[in-house]
């Protein structure tokens, strides 16, 4: 039965992470809803797997469903309280409603963040995910920091799943917390310009941020932030597997590298994360405000080049 409400819980949280307003479900009564939000719903896991209908329209965006493959841990589940069952909704359109009355469960009141579980999934239980859907799903309801309470989105990452090339980048910025997805905006335009130079289409590469969520403000990240995010980033670098890493920016360097010096010093050299080369350069958006910065990154992605057409 926990199974069954966990399950429910997570797939509401992830709607909510989407942006859905409401969900509605249609093969379950309001008294089956309310009573997986209790603790003594005579609802099974399957059948409320049968019965969840999301939005058809939308169903190549939700995340994939967790696999329940040894080893898998699944998220804390979301408070009962932040989730309201609504049966006055009456409809007699869609396949399967029939005219009937069906609850709606209205997700507007599930703040991402502020309605997370308290506890969330350890180090330990990130590092022993099976397959990258399992860490996506993880990070999804991830409150294992501060930012959780002021995100809209989980920016994950994005890209071939087994890709030679993995782009890690800072954090979300604003463009990344509204759309959830990795390098949109300014710098996320000149990204693709500078990996299409170099032969590496943003298509054919992974891309994620050492931080899942935005920090307020764009500010820097935090080290109590960088440390609490930093197994997804690690396992995200185990299941992709890259043969060779593009650092964009400090944080990046430093995370992947366990240094803090500064890219002037860290560019140019041989560096590598637990067998992968890793190459530092300067972050797009940092070239947006230093031009001059150009010819360095140049030079750095023709040796990202190389290394790569080695690898
Ligand atoms: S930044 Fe990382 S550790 Fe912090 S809440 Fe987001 S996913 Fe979790």
């Amino acid at each position: 039965m926990s199974e069954a409400r966990d399950l429910l819980g997570r797939y509401l949280r992830q709607r909510a992470e989407l942006g859905d307003a409401e969900l509605v479900l249609e093969r379950h009564s309001t008294a089956d809803v309310r009573g997986l939000l209790s603790t003594h719903a005579p609802v099974t896991r399957t059948s409320l797997t049968a019965g969840l209908s999301p939005d058809p329209s939308r169903a190549v965006d939700a995340p994939a469903a967790a696999p329940a493959g040894r080893g898998y841990v699944r998220p804390g589940r979301p408070s009962a309280e932040a989730l309201s069952v609504d049966s006055t909704r009456a409809t007699g359109e869609g396949a399967g409603s029939g005219g009937r009355t069906i609850p709606t469960v209205t997700l507007g009141e599930m703040k991402p963040g502020v309605d997370a579980p308290a506890r969330g999934a350890t180090a330990d239980e990130i590092l022993a995910l099976p397959v990258l859907d399992a860490v996506r799903d993880t990070a999804l309801g991830c409150p294992r920091c501060g930012l959780a309470k002021t995100r809209r989105h989980v920016v994950f990452g994005e890209g071939d799943p087994s890709a030679d090339v993995m782009v890690v980048g800072e954090a979300p910025g604003a463009d990344e917390d509204a759309s959830g997805r990795p390098f949109v905006g300014r710098a996320g335009k000149l990204l693709d310009l500078l990996l299409a130079s170099v032969g590496s289409p943003r298509d054919s590469v992974y891309i994620c941020n050492v931080l899942k969520c935005r920090p307020p403000g764009n500010r820097n990240p935090a080290p109590d932030e960088v440390e609490a995010c930093s197994p997804y980033l690690l396992k995200q670098v185990e299941l992709v597997r890259p043969k060779v890493i593009l650092a964009f920016g400090n944080f990046a360097a430093h995370t992947l590298l366990g240094t803090d010096l500064s890219m002037g010093k860290l560019r140019g050299k041989d560096h590598a994360f637990r067998g992968v080369p890793v190459i530092p350069t300067y972050h797009p958006a940092a070239l947006l405000r230093n031009p001059g910065w150009v010819r360095a990154v140049w030079d750095d992605l023709q040796r990202f080049r190389a290394i790569a057409a080695r690898a």
